[in-house]
């Protein structure tokens, strides 16, 4: 029987470069710097893609959608999202609650870490109070012109489907309720 949970862990990271636009969680920032990559470089949904793919044991990010594949470069990172997504589902799971952090020297995300959440939450169909979201800065390790991405997220067994109760019901006719004997006086 497979588990009823299973726990999944995603990392990313990529360089800042100068007039390209940045997109974190799927939502566009304004700063004067974007990441670099082949796809969009959103690093925070690389990330959580990973996380889950990692959850059902499927294969990678890179592996599914290669950078070597030109098919790839400038793409939404949600397509990423929504095949791991798809895998998931079909796996038989649900999200139940996912965490991040976040590694940046700027911008600051804490401003616009609800507004991520709440992007994130309607990407992942889970309410925004199971998305944890925390900004550090890279304080002494060196990468003041990367982004870093840190995800685990929770998944939980999804309820059976309707259509798998329908094939155990008999098909005999439902009796009538027995009436109640009379009351005795
Ligand atoms: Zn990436």
């Amino acid at each position: 029987m497979p588990p009823s949970t299973r726990i999944g862990f995603g990392w990313d990271s990529h360089e800042f470069r100068p007039n390209i636009p940045l997109k974190i969680g799927g939502l566009r920032l304004a700063h004067n710097k974007g990441l670099g990559g082949h796809s969009d470089g959103d690093v925070l949904l690389h990330a959580i893609t990973d996380a889950v793919l990692g959850a059902i044991g499927a294969p990678d990010i890179g592996t599914l959608f290669p950078p070597s594949d030109p098919k790839w470069k400038g793409a939404d990172s949600v397509v990423f999202l929504n095949e791991a997504l798809k895998r998931m589902r079909a796996a038989g799971y649900n999200i139940s609650n996912l965490d991040s952090s976040l590694i940046m020297l700027a911008p600051k995300i804490g401003p616009h870490a609800n507004a991520i959440r709440a992007h994130l939450s309607r990407l992942l169909v889970i309410p925004a109070d199971c998305i944890g979201l925390k900004a550090k800065t890279p304080e002494g390790i060196g990468t003041d012109n990367a982004a870093i991405a840190n995800v685990v997220v929770l998944l939980a067994k999804a309820p059976a489907k309707r259509e798998s109760f329908n094939l155990t019901v008999p098909d005999k006719p439902v009796p009538p309720p027995r009436k109640s004997p009379a009351k005795k006086k």
